[in-house]
């Protein structure tokens, strides 16, 4: 059986710690591997040889760190199908999802190979008498990431690839669940050229996390997880003067209008509804058909689609979708589907009691579907992270933009309609960071920024595309004027009043 220590120093180190928790093959529900739960010690010692590090990999200029990055792409594309089935082992999502998984990390990778041109800083010539003026974009030095369990590939990525690029060191806590691939992209990274100590990987779990919070050598923090862990990063790490972006849950809907294709509405809510089991922070978990006849349409194409979902172990390449992350997960997940029974809400279709035969200690449920879920009740309020659509009926498309833009979550929301006047009203009112129109998960490709509002991120500037640059650099400006541009005498008014 695999033992994950950590990555600290260009290698795989053992840990010292004596602490340690199972990962899982959810597909079985055996236990695949143990992983290590790094102490504060060894945090401190993945710091250290991060700064040690850092200084000279700032130094070397932008196109040869470039040029990691495009080996690194290189790299991950040779091993796709490796990392794809680890992926899919330690995590549960089918071979094909896991490929996505790979793919969307790799595209910022592969955005980040543009750093030479993205870190160009301003001049302006002849800003005073005789001064001119110009701003550098600076590498902050040693930053952190601490990323879930239900991207191990894509998030990590969004992560390390642009800090990396823009010249700082980085420590990576990757989720305790599915730490495999984030340790294989750290040697990849190794061998595509990137000096030892520049990214480390420190597996463990809350004194892991605290440990680098309260570090005054880590000076940025790059958060994705549940709401309330999110919050908790932000405020922390901001008592310890560092910047944070932190992401949080999400309560994803779509809104159906009359006018929609039905057909195309269904296609695209059963993919992004239970798509890798609902364990997507950007899954519509929501469905609101404006009008009853509206609903009653969906409900009629709805109902057969989820009863005939395939649901099979994640090396299926024809499984709609796989098992769930671990067994507490599926308790967690089921509980809800209680719970909104007690509440009043109709389960419309019940996969409760799944079993997958051959796998019967897998960590499995069919797809459940809830109609006329109300908006004061837990299963609409919360996030349940799981195979299970709530369908809210709204009356008119006024009721309909008020679900989203005053649910506690912001993250993403779709409308589907023919309807250009309805769908721009929708994009500029919604308060919800991106929004899908007749497109049922907006994730913002790489060189746009990917971010959730409310309490689905905390901090500021998004992850990716531009944003990403700013966070992980700090603005220097320089005045300068030379000796022939400067006046006798003491100056006492502000230059530019004169
Ligand atoms: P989680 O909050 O349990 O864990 C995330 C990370 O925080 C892990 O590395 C974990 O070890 C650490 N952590 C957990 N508890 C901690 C504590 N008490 N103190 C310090 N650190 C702690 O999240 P998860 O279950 O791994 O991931 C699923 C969640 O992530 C969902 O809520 C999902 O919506 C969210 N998510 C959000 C985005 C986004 O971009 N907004 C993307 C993916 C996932």
């Amino acid at each position: 059986m695999e033992s994950y220590g950590h990555f600290i120093g260009g290698k795989r180190v053992a840990s010292t710690s004596g602490r340690t928790a199972d990962v899982f093959e959810p597909m079985t529900g055996e236990t695949r591997a143990t992983v290590a739960l790094a102490s504060k010690a060894e945090v401190r010692a993945a710091i250290e040889n991060a700064k040690a590090a850092q200084p000279a990999w700032a130094a070397t200029n932008p196109q040869r760190r470039a040029r990691v990055m495009m080996r690194f792409v290189d790299l991950v594309t040779k091993h796709y199908d490796e990392l794809a089935d680890l992926l899919a082992r330690e995590h549960g999502k089918t071979v094909p999802d896991a490929k996505g998984d790979i793919q969307r990390g790799l595209e910022v990778a592969e955005f980040a190979c543009g750093i030479p041109h993205l870190m160009k800083g301003e001049y302006t010539e002849g800003a005073g008498p005789g001064i001119d003026i110009y701003s550098m974009r600076q590498p902050l030095g040693v930053v952190a990431g601490i990323t879930p369990f239900n991207f191990p590939a894509m998030i990590p990525m969004w992560k390390f690839a642009p800090a990396i690029a823009c010249g700082n060191a980085f420590v990576l806590k990757p989720s305790e669940r599915d730490p495999g691939v984030p340790m294989r992209l750290a040697e990849l990274m190794m061998e595509a050229g990137l000096p030892a100590g520049i990214l480390n990987v420190v597996n463990g779990d809350k004194e892991a996390v605290d440990a680098l919070l309260d570090d005054r050598d880590i000076k940025a923090v790059g958060f994705v997880g549940s709401s309330p862990i999110a919050q908790y990063i932000y405020e922390r790490a901001a008592a310890s003067g560092k910047r944070a972006q932190c992401f949080g849950g999400a309560k994803n809907h779509m809104i159906i209008m009359p006018d929609a294709d039905m057909d195309q509405t269904v296609d695209a809510l059963i993919g992004a509804g239970y798509g890798s089991a609902g364990e997507r922070c950007m899954a519509i978990s929501v469905a609101v058909p404006v009008g009853q006849s509206t609903a009653d349409r969906l409900m009629e194409k709805l109902i057969p689609r989820v009863e005939n979902l395939k649901v099979g172990p994640s090396t299926d390449p024809s499984a709609d979708f796989g098992p769930v992350v671990t067994r507490a997960a599926l308790e967690r997940i089921k509980g809800y589907v209680d719970l909104g029974i007690q509440e009043g809400a109709k389960l419309v279709v019940d996969g409760r009691d799944f079993k997958m035969q051959g796998y019967e200690d897998g960590f499995y449920m069919g797809g459940c579907l809830f109609d006329d879920v109300k908006s004061d009740m837990r299963i609409y309020k919360e996030e349940i992270f799981g195979p299970v659509l709530s369908v809210v009926r709204a009356n008119t498309y006024e009721e309909a933009l008020r679900l989203p833009t005053e649910h506690e979550y912001g993250n993403g929301v779709a409308i589907f309609t023919r309807d250009g006047d309805a769908a721009r009203d929708f994009a500029a009112k919604v308060d919800v960071g991106m929004v899908g129109i007749n497109v049922p998960i907006p994730v913002p490709i790489a060189y746009y920024t990917f971010g959730g509002w409310k309490a689905s991120g905390f901090g500021d500037l998004n992850q990716h595309g531009p944003d990403s640059v700013r966070f992980y650099t700090k603005t220097k400006t320089v005045t300068s004027r030379w000796p022939s541009g400067v006046k006798e005498g003491a100056e006492f008014v502000i230059p530019t009043m004169e």
